[in-house]
This record gives C-alpha cells, sequence and structure tokens, in this order.
C-alpha cells in the first residue's frame, strides 16, 4: 500500500495510507480541500489543494465527493464593502415588505 506524505501544523510530517484522507473537490472553484486526523493527536486537519494534487490523490486512492461551485459564486463582485448599517436596513426593509423575522 502506497502511503501519502503530509505535514500537519501541530505535529509535522506524517506518511498515511489514501483510506486516512477525504478530498472535496470544488468544481469551479480555487482549489480542493484535503482533510484527515492527525494521527497524533488526533485532531482534524485541512488544507487546501490544486487540482491537479487533487486529481492525483483520488488516483492513489483518496476518497472524494464534488461540489459544483455555482457561477453566481465565482462572479466578482463590485462595490463598496457591506456595513451593519446596510444589514440593518436590510432588516427594517424586510419587515417593511411584511417579511417574517
Ligand atoms: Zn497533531
Amino acid at each position: 500500500m502506497e502511503l501519502i506524505k503530509v505535514t500537519s501544523a501541530c505535529c509535522g510530517t506524517h506518511q498515511l495510507p489514501a483510506s486516512a484522507f477525504f478530498l472535496t473537490v470544488y468544481d469551479g472553484g480555487n482549489g480542493d480541500r484535503l482533510m484527515f486526523f492527525c494521527p497524533r493527536c488526533k485532531d482534524e486537519v485541512g488544507e487546501w489543494v490544486n487540482s491537479l494534487t487533487g486529481k492525483t490523490l483520488v488516483n492513489l486512492g483518496v476518497r472524494s465527493t464534488t461540489i459544483v461551485v455555482p457561477h453566481e459564486a465565482r462572479e466578482r463582485k463590485g462595490g463598496p464593502p457591506i456595513t451593519i448599517e446596510d444589514v440593518l436596513d436590510f432588516i427594517v426593509d424586510m419587515h417593511t415588505m411584511g417579511a417574517p423575522a
């Protein structure tokens, strides 16, 4: 069985079998998320990997799931950042329109 070498911020470098990992592939996103439990302290560890690394990991037997990122989430947003006043105005507008609280 082939071992995959990874580093966790908590405990350093490990070599784990493919079955110790889970990959979330974000189709249309900027990377894939690799998750595993640190064999030493048992903390959940996650790190972003590029899609080529993600494909390689899947070819090595890492289980995965794919989430399609909607087009709207990938659009560049313009304008200033939303402020707390914007949020409060939105809540007041929702109440004015009769939406449930
Ligand atoms: Zn650890």
